[in-house]
């Protein structure tokens, strides 16, 4: 009897486990907490997504605050494990959910949460759309978030000091949402790129549905010549990583379209479209097609 009911409670706990998020070293006092490249779900809290963390003398900078009161919380319990500095300023990168609907729970302890004016805009026309669908991906894990939009906006770069760190925020225009934007810290060539940038799993054209925008974004952030690479999704990289990751994606796709349509070609031949170069990005199977009739969606109605 005493083994069956050790068994009950190993499996119990199996089954409210949360996915941990890895922490990835970046230098001295930068680190990335990496979400699983995966669906939001239950255990994951919605945070299939990449966070930065910067630790100054006088408290912490987090990007991006999670999709979730409770994904608030565990990416505030992983922060505890680095530094018990407090969170002093919270940047919401860009407009989807686990950019931003942790904001309630960082500013209940007193941090200060900013985002481009784009993307305030975008957390209140989405906001009814990524409580829905979250609610159907990560279920009960949703319960206790309560959406906190942006506190404080800035249209297209604002500067940022805290604890003798300086930040350089900008607002390039639309990339993978219509207000992205990327982060830099000149004193150690670190780009916080939220989802201007994909690693390790492939790509959505996302809401934004701007593929030639999204370059252009991509082109910009990659002028400062970042040596390290802070994405949205995966893995902290290079630029030449984060390079064919993301804009040799979407360059493709543009391309490959592009010549479809020269060639009167329908969207049926675009979501056949032979992708195979990008098979080593995780997720493939499910978004590849979709991002080719979307990208084939957009450049029909420009043509
Ligand atoms: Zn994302």
């Amino acid at each position: 009897m005493k083994k069956i009911s050790t068994f009950l409670i190993l499996i119990v706990n199996m089954a409210i486990a949360q996915a941990a998020l890895d922490i990835q070293k970046v230098t001295d006092n930068v680190y990335a907490l990496v979400g699983e490249t995966t669906q939001r779900s239950p255990s994951n809290l919605g945070n299939n997504s990449t966070h930065g963390v910067i630790v100054t003398k006088d408290g912490v900078i987090l990007i991006d605050s999670g999709a979730s009161y409770l994904g608030a919380k565990e990416i505030h319990e992983t922060i505890q494990t680095i530094t018990n500095q407090p969170i002093k300023i919270v940047i919401n990168s860009g407009g989807q959910d686990h950019r931003w609907l942790g904001n309630d729970y960082f500013q209940q302890l007193g941090a200060r949460i900013i985002a481009s004016s784009k993307t305030k805009q975008d957390q209140k026309v989405r906001v009814d759309y990524h409580l829905d669908r979250l609610g159907g991906l990560i279920k009960q894990s949703l319960d206790g978030t309560k959406p906190l939009f942006a506190l404080e906006t800035f249209d297209e770069k604002i500067n940022l000091k805290l604890g003798g760190e300086s930040l350089e925020l900008y607002h390039f225009g639309a990339a993978h949402t219509v207000g992205d934007i990327v982060v830099w810290m000149p004193s150690l060539k670190i780009m916080f790129a939220g989802d201007v940038v994909f690693n390790d799993r492939m790509l959505g054209i996302g809401p934004a549905r701007n593929t030639q925008s999204w370059i252009e974004v991509f082109d910009k952030m990659a002028e400062f010549k970042p040596e390290y690479i802070v994405p949205g999704h995966g893995k902290v990289s290079d630029l030449a990583t984060a390079t064919k990751n993301t804009q040799q994606y979407l360059v493709f796709l543009k391309t490959e379209i592009g010549k479809i349509l020269e060639n009167d070609g329908d969207m049926l031949e675009a979501s056949k479209i032979d992708q195979s170069e990008f098979h080593f990005l995780t997720g493939h199977q499910s978004i590849a097609g979709r991002n080719a009739q979307w990208v084939f969606e957009k450049m029909e109605f420009d043509y």
